[in-house]
């Protein structure tokens, strides 16, 4: 854990979240800024700071990231109507948390292209 990332903090619940599901891998939880009626984020424990350093090993941790995200959308009730699922990555896509995070977004029309 790195003791000055917010989401290993919120991991090791030294810091608040409304954690809505977790297991020894992976933990998710309400987004503090909710761009949707529903948007959690789906988070490793172990820190990994992007998209661009997943490494071989974590192949199935991202896999388990996406299946949950998938599940959770099931039982909120919005998977048949749709979803969205984003990684963002770097300053040009907004990243402002650097420990990886799947935002899973529900329960309104999403646009394309995003912007
Ligand atoms: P990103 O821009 O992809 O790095 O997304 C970071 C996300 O983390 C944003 O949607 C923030 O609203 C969310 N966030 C930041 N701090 C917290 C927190 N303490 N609890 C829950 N979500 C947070
Ligand atoms: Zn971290």
């Amino acid at each position: 854990m790195a003791s000055d990332c917010l989401f290993c903090r919120i991991a090791a619940r030294e810091l608040p979240a409304r954690i809505v599901f977790e297991n020894e891998r992976i933990v998710a939880f309400e987004d503090i800024h909710p761009q949707a009626p529903a948007h959690v984020q789906l988070i490793p424990r172990k820190h990994i700071a992007s998209t661009l350093t997943v490494a071989a090993e974590d192949q199935s941790l991202v896999g388990e990231l996406v299946r949950t995200a998938a599940e959770l959308a099931r039982q909120i009730g919005f998977a048949d109507d749709g979803f969205r699922l984003v990684f963002n990555t770097n300053a040009a896509a907004g990243q402002t948390v650097f420990h990886l995070h799947l935002h899973l977004l529900g329960g309104r029309m999403f646009r394309w292209p995003p912007g």
